[in-house]
């Protein structure tokens, strides 16, 4: 068997003995003196997934639900084609969500099959893209230095490209054309494909793609959407080099997915070709990303589109206890047009699900601490906790709150550490040290620190370059030299030149970490964000410091290892650029255990312990935007299903009855989603005294109605400037932290804090 061959040629001797029970040798058709012992790939899998795994070269569909094993199996068969059937791990491709997935990913195949695997393809739709567009950076029509967009550099140029159209950002705003540019990408159409139409929305939208697009065309600037169009012109513009990634990458392999959106889908299809494999793996009651054009439909496409696709399903949960995964089911069981499966497991029951109604947001983020520290307490590890929002706006007051008890923690997404202003101002001194033509991040610092370079001056040499299609750094030199510029502004422009020139050259062959101490150092940045106010100083400070470390560990191997011999030459410095665009830290820097904090979507295919699912109120979760429509209102509701089967051991329900988001407060009611769970499997841990009932049992009056005021009494009549009128339902605690129930003829029940909600008596 090839296998054999296979372990030969990288020189590692292996036992050959027979492993299989007789019957599933001849299942998978070979015979037991010619298997080798790759017994270790099979073990701790059941039936069916073993049945996926060892499935026939050609293409498979595994569908199945939340933790029953399907990047299990990924894994697995990757480990299996490699060592049971001989094949290349340069001729794999697996393609996962986030490069944390991939590298994790990596790990676990090297684990699985003993020695490191070389030049195994890993990593997102996005990574791979670039990685093609960097080593075939001539056939794509792109400058070899080429530079990648993140969101925010992409708004930031779309914003230009508006200025200097003259359109009205009030009217037309920045963001909306930004999402029609990437959702038209996504959908792989390039400007000049879109019908010219009276619609003046679609006008206005295209004149501004056409634009940018030459602003991007003309600067080789790249942006995260743009990776997947190119590299899929790429493949179908140079049949040649198609033809060659066809030969070599034989074997994809692609996770979660229900979330692929349609230039993503073409793009495999094209690389698959008529004789690939393609193993998809995914779950289409997790499919989450639709708002952002993903198509639930491309696993129905996939069983036309391929040749003799295998359906594989697995209905056995390994991952939670029998009482998140009922809630979790009965769930998703009102969605409609599912393809429709059940998780069981073999586990016990577990524990209740506990809610907690929080009069605020402080106070459920009091709670979730409370909470997180009881497991620490308890033996457990910060990194076995896991605080989900719908929101990223969600995360600082509990942020805060931890911060405030001591325990450690990391923020996945959101806010992420390539995206803090003074990083990205220092990645802007070191992108242009590379590449002095880089538009975006000439914007970005040619006033910063400030040094007196005004916005009309910058206004001149944005103007100059326009006109004469060269970039802003060629545009300051030459206004510089044709006086027009002013005295002052001229002297300013040409010291910024000089010092980016200088730091060039005083960096030319270090190494990069000592690169980014002297360009923190020299330009200023240090001292410039140092001397902001109080605490933000400190640790924008912290941060550039930061920088220089990750500098100092990054080894450019993370998902694409050059030992690959297609590698293209690329210096470290463009590679860390790239990394910082492309990855954008997904967590936050640091190491070491920390409770987890993420939003929903980037929790997929995550599992943790316990879990706090927090903010479950309607308008927040459901999202407002979503309760109108109902296609939307069921991607919220998978959203809901995704964070409850990140669960293991413990789930937690939180919501608060006031809550202060973007500056205001809002008043919202318990979301619906909460309502839609089995009552009994939940436990409400009630305020201040940590008491638990079941869920969905009135209240009763406690003994003592009246508030130590004397002001309110059960069954009073009251008044609330917001709520208008209703009666008192229940009382409990007392002093500052003294709240009621109350029953507005309007909204309902609602908790109010006394001390806040100047409820006035009425009778
Ligand atoms: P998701 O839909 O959330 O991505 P998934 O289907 O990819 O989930 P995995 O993450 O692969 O599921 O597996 C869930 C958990 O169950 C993991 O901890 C995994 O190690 C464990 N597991 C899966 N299959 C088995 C098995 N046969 N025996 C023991 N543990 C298993
Ligand atoms: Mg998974």
């Amino acid at each position: 068997m090839v296998g054999i061959e296979n372990n030969e040629r990288r020189g590692v001797v292996r036992r050959v003995t027979t492993f299989f029970d007789g019957a599933t040798a001849e299942m998978l058709g070979h015979t037991k003196s010619a298997i080798m012992d790759v017994s270790h790939i099979l073990d701790h899998l059941n039936e069916p997934q073993r049945e996926a795994v060892t499935a026939p070269l050609g293409n498979a569909l595994v569908l199945a639900g939340a933790g029953s094993g399907k990047t299990r199996v990924l894994v697995h068969r990757i480990a299996w084609l490699i060592e049971a059937e001989g094949v290349s791990p340069f001729g794999v491709l697996a393609v996962t969500f986030t490069n944390k997935a991939a590298a994790e990913m990596r790990q676990r195949i090297e684990a699985l099959l003993d020695i490191p695997i070389r030049g195994l393809w890993v990593g997102t739709f996005h990574g791979i893209s670039h990685r093609l567009l960097r080593m075939h950076w001539q056939e794509a029509k792109l400058p070899q230095n080429f530079q990648v967009l993140d969101a925010d550099d992409q708004l930031r140029l779309v914003k230009r490209v508006m200025r200097s159209l003259d359109i009205d950002e009030h009217r037309w705003p920045a963001r909306q054309a930004t999402w029609f540019i990437n959702g038209h990408k996504d959908e792989g159409r390039r400007a000049n494909s879109l019908p010219d139409d009276n619609d003046l929305f679609q006008m206005t939208h295209k004149r501004i793609y056409e634009n940018y697009e030459e602003l991007c065309n003309q600067g080789g600037l790249v942006d995260f959407a743009e990776l997947l169009l190119r590299s899929h012109e790429l493949w179908l513009d140079k049949p040649e080099l198609l033809a060659h990634y066809q030969h070599r990458l034989g074997h994809l392999l692609v996770d979660e997915f229900q979330d692929t959106n349609t230039i993503q889908y073409a793009w495999l299809r094209v690389l698959a070709g008529s004789n690939g494999c393609v193993m998809a793996v995914g779950d289409d009651d997790q499919s989450i990303y639709g708002w952002r054009g993903a198509r639930i439909e491309n696993i129905q496409r996939y069983s036309d589109d391929f040749k003799d696709v295998a359906t594989i399903r697995l209905e056995q949960n390994y991952r939670s206890t029998g009482n998140i995964l009922r809630a979790a089911n009965s769930l998703i069981r009102r969605n409609a047009g599912r393809l429709g499966k059940e998780l069981w497991t073999a586990g016990g029951d577990g524990e209740p699900i506990r809610l907690y109604a929080a009069y605020n947001d402080l106070d459920e983020a009091r709670f979730i601490t409370e909470r997180a520290q009881g497991v620490i307490d308890t033996g457990g590890s910060p990194d076995d906790v896991a605080v989900l929002y719908r929101s990223n706006a969600q995360s600082r007051v509990i942020e805060e709150a931890l911060m405030l008890a001591g325990i450690p923690y990391r923020i996945h997404g959101g806010f992420r550490f390539f995206e803090r202003a003074e990083i990205k101002n220092a990645l802007s001194y070191m992108r242009l040290i590379h590449d002095r033509h880089a538009d975006p991040a000439f914007e970005r610092v040619v006033n910063t620190p400030t040094r007196g370079i005004g916005e009309k001056t910058v206004e001149v040499i944005r103007h100059e370059a326009r006109e004469r299609s060269v970039s802003l750094w060629q545009a300051c030199k030459d206004a510089i030299v044709d006086g027009r510029l002013s005295g002052r502004a001229a002297g300013s422009v040409g010291a910024f030149l000089k010092l980016v020139d200088d730091l060039a050259e005083a960096c030319d062959e270090l190494e990069l970490h000592e690169l980014t101490e002297i360009v923190i150092r020299d330009s200023g940045l240090l001292e410039f964000h140092g001397r902001e106010p109080g605490e933000r100083g400190l640790a924008r400070k912290e941060n550039l410091q930061e920088l220089v470390n990750a500098t100092r560990q990054f080894t450019g191997e993370l998902v694409f290892p050059l030992q690959d011999d297609d590698a293209a030459e690329v210096s470290m410095l463009q590679e860390f650029l790239d990394q910082a665009a492309l990855d954008a830290g997904e967590a936050q820097a640091g190491s070491g255990p920390a409770v987890q904090l993420m939003t929903l979507h980037s929790a997929k295919g995550l599992e943790f312990p316990t879990v706090f699912l927090s903010g479950l109120e309607e308008g927040l979760f459901p999202h407002r935007m979503s309760t109108e429509e109902h296609g939307r209102l069921e991607e919220e509701r998978r959203l809901c299903y995704v964070g409850m089967t990140r669960a293991m051991q413990q789930l937690y329900l939180t919501f608060a009855e006031t809550r202060r988001l973007h500056g205001s407060d809002s008043y919202n009611r318990r979301s619906r989603f909460v309502d839609e769970l089995p009552h009994e499997l939940i436990h409400e841990v009630r305020m201040k005294t940590g008491v638990e009932v079941p869920f969905g049992i009135p209240r009763r009056p406690k003994s003592e109605p009246l508030q130590e005021d004397g002001a309110l009494r059960i069954g009073q009549r009251v008044h609330h400037a917001k709520f208008g009128e209703g009666f008192v339902l229940h009382c409990e605690g007392a002093g500052e932290r003294a709240r009621v129930q109350v029953n507005f003829s309007g909204v309902g029940e609602k908790w109010l804090m006394l001390g806040y909600a100047n409820l006035k008596p009425m009778d």
